[in-house]
């Protein structure tokens, strides 16, 4: 439902940046690009914060009044399992069903039978629209498939049943699977979305896991070449399985990027623009290192403010980095100690953090820490809260300018 073909996840970690982020979009519409804005926040990262899935609406609903937005958003209960969703059921009107756990868990042996029944006629070589090769495929592979991810489907239709019975209201519908080990190819795609149609799952969205490194809030790190492959494929096993299953005609590929894979973002604009398709693209809360970077560039009080917050996270690094140790890539040895940091003057650290990569100063690692280094800034309390209110003017064109600069006009428009 309502998503239109663009969509971008923004994330918001400490809720204070709605309308500047809804100002990119705005001027995208402006262009002519129409993009529905949905916030996005899992249920870690409320738990890091200490926010509730109401302040998320609080806070859209709030941008969208004073931005006059007339157009559709949403909030995204972002990689929710069974146990999480609850406490978003009556603030969220978009589910990202995350069943990365369920991948390769035992199914019983007549639903594998029924599934293979049900897709029969792709048990034997088949061509998908679009792709040269054929499909090589026999009972055996499509009972791997089946055997690798029906468990994971079938939860996902347990979540949306349990969301159903108590939301009468309807809602946007993702089937995450981007945090499992192993990548998945164009033909796990068909397969996962086979299994959807089966147990009829009325998906809005899908996020596989692409070849290659997603890293949190750096660039791409694989094989271009090989993701451009692979993300056309996807694109036409998407049309091609909503023609053959009568999936929703508007189901679609989101990605969950990680922000700021700006190397794949004109391949996926050029395969978006070939084949007339859109797609989701989810942020990871990078509009955080934007607050950091407006507070910085200040000076006085607020770059003291900043170079605290690295300082403590540089010392609370092997904490910090843990829970996501399978997105990032720091070497700590590229990491400036904060001895030096504190002596940078502004523009020396508004420069290493900011994603700009012929930028000099440029520093991955040192913006890779601090992206996860929010739970620093949690835990300030007041003094990080009060600065964003203080600093709100240096603050907002950071966060619309990255947004709109950086992510939608490479992705959508360029
Ligand atoms: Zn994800």
């Amino acid at each position: 439902m309502g998503l239109s073909k663009y969509s971008i996840g923004i994330g918001d970690r400490f809720g204070h940046q709605g309308k500047a982020q809804l100002d990119a979009l705005i001027t995208a519409g402006k262009q002519g690009i129409e993009i529905t804005p949905v916030w996005n926040k899992s249920y870690r990262e409320h738990k890091t914060i200490g926010s509730l899935p109401t302040d998320t609406r609080i806070t859209a609903d709030r941008a969208v009044q004073s931005m006059n937005w007339t157009k559709l958003y949403f909030i995204d209960a972002d990689h929710i399992s069974l146990k999480t969703v609850d406490g978003f059921l009556h603030f969220s009107d978009f589910f990202t069903m995350d069943v990365a756990d369920e991948i390769g868990k035992p199914v019983a042996a007549v639903k594998i039978r029924e599934f293979i029944q049900f897709c029969e006629r792709f048990t034997r070589p088949f061509k998908i629209t679009g792709i040269d090769e054929e499909i090589a495929v026999d009972h055996s592979v499509v009972g791997k498939r089946a055997n690798q991810y029906l468990a994971g489907v079938l939860e996902a239709k347990k979540i949306y049943q349990h969301i159903m019975a108590q939301r009468p209201t309807p809602f946007v519908l993702e089937l995450s699977i981007d945090e499992t080990e192993y990548p998945q190819l164009p033909i796990d795609l068909f397969f996962i979305l086979a299994a959807a149609a089966w147990c009829r799952l009325p998906l809005d969205t899908i996020a596989p896991k692409f070849t290659g490194r997603f890293n949190k809030g750096v660039d791409y790190v694989g094989d271009i070449e090989q993701f451009a492959r692979e993300f056309e494929k996807d694109v036409l096993v998407v049309k091609f399985a909503i023609q053959e299953f009568g999936l929703p005609s508007n189901l679609k590929l989101s990605v969950h990027s990680g922000s700021d894979k700006f190397s794949i973002y004109p391949i996926i604009r050029k395969v978006l623009k070939k084949y007339n398709v859109g797609v989701h693209l989810k942020t990871a809360g990078t509009t955080w290192l934007e607050e950091v970077i407006g507070i910085a560039s200040v000076g006085g009080d607020g770059l003291i403010l900043a170079k605290e917050i690295y300082s403590q996270a540089y010392h609370r690094k092997d904490e910090l980095m843990k829970p996501y140790a399978t997105v990032l890539d720091i070497d700590p040895d590229r990491l400036p100690v904060p001895g030096v940091v504190n002596a940078w003057k502004s523009d020396e650290f508004v420069n290493s953090l900011r994603h700009i990569q012929s930028e000099r100063l440029y520093n991955p690692d040192f913006r890779q820490l601090l992206h996860v280094g929010y739970k620093i800034a949690v835990e300030m309390g007041l003094d990080y809260q009060n600065a964003l209110v203080l600093y709100e003017e240096y603050v907002a064109p950071n966060v619309t300018e990255n947004i709109y600069s950086r992510h939608i006009v490479p992705l959508f428009i360029a």
